[in-house]
């Protein structure tokens, strides 16, 4: 058993309902040629053009599962530097 080990943690390992190890993001908004490509090998999900706060982030390619970790995060969380004035 080979575990890979990538520099980023952000994206869940395993899928929370059946603990199948192929996850995809699922990517919202107008997607890009190399998007559409990869959503069809099956290593990107595209979700729609529309995105709320309850849109899922991941789906799980073994039962069709769609989660997003939002929920666990702290929604003040921002890292905008927007300011007004
Ligand atoms: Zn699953």
């Amino acid at each position: 058993m080979v575990i890979g080990r990538r520099s980023s943690n952000e994206r869940p390992t395993r899928c929370p309902k059946c603990g199948e190890a192929e996850i995809v993001r699922i990517a919202y908004g107008l997607p890009s040629p190399e998007l559409v490509e990869e959503a069809q090998r099956g290593e990107v999900a595209l979700g729609g053009c529309c995105i709320d706060d309850d849109s899922p982030e991941f789906r799980c390619k073994q039962c069709g599962h769609e989660w997003s970790r939002a929920r666990a995060w702290d929604v003040s969380r921002r890292e905008d530097g927007a300011t007004e004035g």
